[in-house]
């Protein structure tokens, strides 16, 4: 085992750094064998048999051609909690859960009525159902696929979200009678143009719909759902937002433009403008 793990953090080195290969081990092994890290550690003497060894090759020749592992394994952590993801959806960043930590904590309310548009995997609203006591949780997404994700996702997870197909940039087209508490969103928000400097596994294996704005627009959907938030949102609730760390300041100008006098910019643990919380 000690050198079958030593060949996989060679081989994945070519395209990891060595804390990514450490990780991505370990995932490998729980998925393989079913051992915890400490498992891997008190096990290194044994043999592994022939069949696994051949799996786990085939799983490493994968990343080797840049797929995810979160791909490879079909599911990603988020939350502490596991969601299956696939092309169609965005793999859950750590970033976000910055932004779903944030939101539990400053959530003063019983009850909350909460809305989380582009949803994809449902990351934002199932872990947000799963700590906030009696929320009522919605979700949108233009993507019938990820639609059909969230909802698995919520079922495997154990709670219970709406989930409804929405183009929110034609967002009054739809007929919507409620209000919300909490609006949260992580629209897309990378600009065409910094497509370049993308790490490539992200832009050739996660949906293009999902990331990138054009150059021209860059803040369409914050300006989009700062506008259905008018209507939309109870005269007390809270828009929570992640953002692109170089537009901070335009969006917080946009944000109170919309008529939201409260707007809080905050870093994320790599200290990069990476959401906003605001109130009228
Ligand atoms: N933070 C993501 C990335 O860098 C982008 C998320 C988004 O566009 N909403 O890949």
């Amino acid at each position: 085992m000690r050198r079958l793990f030593d060949h996989i953090r060679e081989k994945l080195s070519v395209r990891y750094e060595p804390s990514e290969c450490e990780s991505i081990s370990f995932l490998i092994f729980e998925h393989i064998l079913g051992y915890s890290r400490l498992q891997v550690h008190l096990k290194k003497d044994e043999t592994i048999p022939d069949a696994k060894v051949t799996e786990i090759e085939e799983i490493l020749n994968r990343l080797v051609e840049g797929e995810p592992i979160q791909h490879i394994l079909g599911k990603a952590d988020f939350f502490g909690l596991t969601f299956y993801v696939n092309p169609h959806v965005l793999i859950p960043r750590q970033e976000t859960e910055e932004l779903v930590d944030w939101i539990i904590n400053e959530n003063k309310l019983a009850a909350p009525e909460i809305l989380d548009i582009g949803t994809g995997s449902g990351c934002i609203p199932v872990s947000l159902a799963k700590n906030i006591p009696d929320a009522e949780v919605s979700a949108y997404d233009i993507s019938a696929e990820a639609i059909s994700i969230a909802n698995q996702n919520a079922k495997n997870n154990a709670v219970s979200i709406r989930t409804r197909q929405v183009d929110i940039l034609q967002w009054e087209a739809v007929s919507i009678d409620k209000t919300f508490d909490i609006i949260v969103s992580n629209p897309p928000y990378v600009k065409e143009e910094e497509k370049k400097l993308m790490q490539e596994h992200v832009v050739s294996h996660e949906p293009h719909l999902a990331l990138f704005v054009s150059n021209d627009d860059p803040l369409i959907f914050y300006r989009r759902i700062a506008e259905f938030a008018q209507q939309h949102l109870s005269p007390e609730g809270t828009l929570y937002f992640e953002i692109n760390e170089a537009l901070g300041h335009e969006t917080v100008s946009l944000l109170q433009e919309n008529g939201f006098n409260n707007v809080t910019l905050r870093k994320d643990i790599n200290g990069k403008d990476r959401m906003i919380c605001a109130t009228r």
